[in-house]
Order: C-alpha cells, then structure tokens, then sequence
C-alpha cells in the first residue's frame, strides 16, 4: 500500500489539473496575469506542488472590472428576474453534475476530507437555488406621503453594480458560491477573488457558469495574493465588497474602501463560546462539542473553541471531549475513514503550532494532542492532532485570540451570570452554543449572547434561509436569508408630481 494512495489517486483523476497553467477569468475567457507572473499552490496533504497558477494585480483588477461594468450595463441589464433565476437554476444543475469534481479539488487544495467536501454538496446546491427562488423577489413599495399636492412616491430596488467578492481558503467552493449566488440573483456582476491558496474550485465554477449560460464578464474570476484584493477593495469602479476572511484584513478593507464609499460587507473571525451547563444531555453535548471545533481541522470561523463547562461536570466533560478527540482519525483526507485532514498550509500550520506554544507555556493542561503530528508519512503534510486544553482561564491568549485549528480551551464556570458576562467579554461575536435542558435557560442564555448565531442543543446548523455573521468585530452584513440579496440592492425613491 503507498503513502496518501486515496489522495494520490484523487489528484490524478483531476483533470481539471492538467494541461499547463490556470489563467484568470476574465469577461469569458481565459487570459494570462499582465505581468505574466505565477504562483504554485500546495497539496497541503503531501507538501508538493499540486497547480501553478497566474498570479494577478492591479493591473488584471482593472481589466475584471471594466469588463464587469459592461455586462452589468449591457448584456446582464436586459436579463430579467426570471431569467437569472432560470440562469442560476442551471448553474445548480451543473454544479450538481460536476460536484465530485469540485468537491475533489477544494480536498486537493485545502485537505478538508472528501467527506465533508462532499457532505458540502447539500450546502452549495441549496444556497444557488435559494437565491434563485430570491431572483424574482425584491420590489419597492408605494408610500403615503404628506408633501402638498398630488405627488406619488415609491421606492424601487436596484442591483448595487460590479461586486468584489473576496473569500478565504478554509471552505473555497461554498463560500464563493454562497456571494456570488445573491448577488447575480439581485443583478449584480462579480469579480471573484478567491483565497490564494485555494483558487482552483472556482476557477471551474466559472467555467460551470459559463456552460449554464451566463453571459461574458457577469462572473470573472481573479487569482493572486492579496493586493489582488486590495486593489479590489480601493478600485472606484467597484461599487460593493463582500469579504469573508479575517479581521484584520476586513479592517484594511474598510480603510481601502473609503475612497468611493463603497458598501461593504464583512464576515470576519471568531471565538465563540459553547457553553454546557450540568443539566445538559452530555452523551449529545460531548461529540457535538468536540466536532464543534474539530471539523474541518478547527479552520472554521464559527468554530465552538471557548468551551465553557459547568463546574460540577467539568472533569468528566472535558475528560469525555477528549478521549473523543483521541479516537479521531488524522490522516489522508481522500480516505473515507479519515476525521482529520491536515491543516491549509506550512504557514498556518507554524501558527497553529505556535498556539500550542503558547498553550503550554501559559500553564494549560493538554488533554490530547497539544503537537504537531511529526512522523512519517504526516511530516510532509501540515497535519495537528485534535487537542483539548484544559484549566485555561479567561485570560490566556489562547483563550482570548482566534487559533484557527484543531484546538479546545476549556474553561469552567459555576453561574448563568457569570458565564454570560464571560462569554460575552471578547472583541468577536459571531457564533455561540448553549447545552441545556432547562427552556429558562436556553432562553436568558440566547437573549444575552452577544452573537449572530446562538445555536441551542446543537451546534453550526446553516441554512440557505437563516441569516448568518457576526456582532462586534466579527463583521457586519448578513449571509443567507433575505437579508443577504438585500446586501446586493440600493433602494431609489421616486417622487412623481401628477398634478
Ligand atoms: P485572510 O483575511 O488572510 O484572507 C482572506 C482573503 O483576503 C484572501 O483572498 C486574501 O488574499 C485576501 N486579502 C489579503 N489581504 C488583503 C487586503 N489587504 N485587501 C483585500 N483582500 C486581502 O483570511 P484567511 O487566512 O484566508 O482565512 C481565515 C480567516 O477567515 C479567519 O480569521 C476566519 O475566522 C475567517 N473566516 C470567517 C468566516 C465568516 O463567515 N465569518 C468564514 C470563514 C473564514
């Protein structure tokens, strides 16, 4: 049997892999970066080179973006609600066809299991055919109004123009689809930028995009390193930002975008308390707890990884939590028997590795893991076991700072008081759990939560239809629900003197 044989097969089966390097996507078609530069992107699984990639700048920016405001004045202007819901129905439709595909490739990219990029499938066709049910739903309403004479007033929505939609690495295929469905459904163009390290899904979803229909420059699709996004972020001609990433750059993008005022919305990080209290079912509380930051290696941004536990059952809990994360299984992420692929990159994996560090040298207790996974064939790829800390306290950085892995800080706590000044005394607020089988409970416990998610006795439920991000400096802006089109529409107010 070979090192990584389900990984090694699944990068040769890639097709879309093949044939020289990916170029950017620019009103339709394929094209080299201006400066003619590339990049390589990693497998992170084996440490080897998996695609060579143009690497874009301003220059390519500006191009994306004219070729966007003339669809968005042309082509893309005269398509009408109904048919970009027809339009994005299809891109369903393809994206279903083509989704082990993707899914293999976002696997490839970032190590997520093909599992859960398959399991993604739900996720990524409900989010394209919510927003296309959303095509045909946005109107104005005609309102009374007091001025003298006989003068109507109504308010009519309109798409808010060319898009830069900016994501990160640790979801690529759902988390381009999940900006670039609403805003086509309002009207809207995009130029994508996705994560750097993790450009290939939707480089073919543009592809898909196209094959579905829609129409030159309405989806173009610009890799590169971050200045891509920045000049996205500064370019007057872009009307909009959707970013999802972290806050530091969401901070830089606020800056970048004061020049034109554009309208923003951001879905930064997290450190989101779960908070399990001594009444809980814990045979439900213990795997949800583990799995609320151990899924996707912990590089989730509504991850669960301030575990607050009642005092009575902390012991047990967190022993529980850990004797979990211990069975999980870390290896190749193109194995269906694997919980754990590796972490994004060498980078991220030094931050990580540096977290548990600072774990040890604060004082806490690893539980399990608490070490980067050295031996062979794991030393090639960025690999970290699950790891639960235990007697953190409140303020220790590994408790206070987003870790972005596999990593648990247990806190214990004794009263619903405290605990809920407790979980609320952080500068982020975008996820938050609560296990408990006392309804009074539940209910102080979500109306105080300073969060944009309270998930009660279950953990990261998402739907198309519920809003999603973040209080404080989690971001703000809502995805998914009706919400989120509303984030792609101006509302005009027409004054009509019939007298
Ligand atoms: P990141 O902020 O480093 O990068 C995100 C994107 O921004 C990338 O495409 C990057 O190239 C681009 N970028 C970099 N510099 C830029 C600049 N100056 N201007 C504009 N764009 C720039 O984040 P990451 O490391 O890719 O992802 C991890 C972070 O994303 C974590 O903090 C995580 O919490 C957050 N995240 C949030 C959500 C959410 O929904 N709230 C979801 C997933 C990830």
């Amino acid at each position: 049997m070979t090192i990584w044989q389900h990984n090694r097969a699944l990068e040769s089966g890639a097709d879309f892999l093949k044939g020289g390097p990916k170029q950017l996507y620019v009103n339709g078609e394929y094209s080299p970066a201006a400066s003619g530069k590339t990049y390589w992107v990693t497998n992170p699984t084996t440490g080897q080179p998996l695609a060579e990639i143009a690497d874009g700048n301003e220059v390519d920016v500006d191009r994306a973006v004219s070729a966007a405001r003339a669809a968005f004045e042309g082509a893309w202007a005269r398509v009408k609600p109904q048919g970009r819901q027809q339009l994005l129905l299809k891109i369903a439709d393809l994206v279903e066809k083509h989704y082990d595909e993707l899914a293999a490739l976002d696997t490839l990219n970032m190590g997520a299991p093909l599992t859960r990029t398959r399991a993604m499938r739900g996720r990524a066709l409900s989010l394209l055919r919510f927003y296309a049910g959303l095509a045909t739903m946005p109107h104005g309403a005609t309102i009374a109004n007091s001025v003298p004479g006989n003068v109507l007033s109504y308010t009519v929505k309109e798409p808010v123009g060319v898009v830069g939609a900016i994501t990160p690495w640790n979801g690529p295929l759902t988390l381009g689809i999940w900006k670039i469905a609403p805003a086509l459904a309002a009207g809207c163009t995009v130029v994508l930028k996705p994560s750097e390290q993790t450009p290939l899904s939707s480089l073919r979803l543009a592809e898909i995009c196209a094959e579905a229909g829609l129409p030159p420059g309405v989806l173009n699709v610009i890799t590169g390193q971050g200045v891509v996004g920045a000049a996205l972020s500064a370019h007057r001609g872009v009307n909009k930002i959707t970013f999802t990433g972290s806050t530091d750059v969401g901070q830089r993008i606020i800056a970048a975008s004061a020049g034109n005022v554009k309208r923003l919305s951001l879905e930064l990080g997290g450190k989101s308390p779960n908070i399990v209290f001594a009444d809980a079912d814990l045979d439900l509380a213990v795997p949800a707890a583990a799995m609320a930051v151990f899924s996707n290696s912990g590089q989730v941004c509504s991850a669960g990884t301030r575990l607050f536990v009642q005092r009575q059952v902390y012991d047990e809990f967190v022993d529980r939590v850990a004797a979990y994360g211990s069975k999980l299984v870390v290896g190749d992420p193109a194995d269906p028997a694997t919980d754990l692929g590796p972490l994004v990159s060498e980078r991220h994996l030094s931050k990580v590795v540096s977290y548990l560090d600072i774990g040890h040298a604060e004082g806490a207790r690893a539980l399990c893991g608490g070490e980067r996974c050295t031996t062979e064939p794991f030393d090639e790829g960025y690999f970290v076991r699950p790891t639960v800390f235990a007697d953190v306290t409140d303020e220790m950085r590994i408790a206070r700072e987003e870790i972005f892995g596999p990593v648990i800080s247990a806190l214990p706590f004794d009263d619903i008081d405290e605990v809920l000044r407790r979980a609320n005394d952080s500068d982020l607020g975008l996820g938050s759990g609560v296990w408990t089988k006392s309804l009074k409970t539940a209910h102080k416990m979500s109306q105080g939560l300073r969060a944009g998610s309270v998930w009660v006795n279950c953990y990261q439920a998402m739907d198309a239809a519920v809003p999603f991000g973040g209080y404080k400096m989690s971001g703000y802006g809502r995805e998914s629900g009706v919400e989120h089109i509303e984030e792609f529409l101006e509302t005009k107010a027409v004054w009509l003197n019939i007298d």
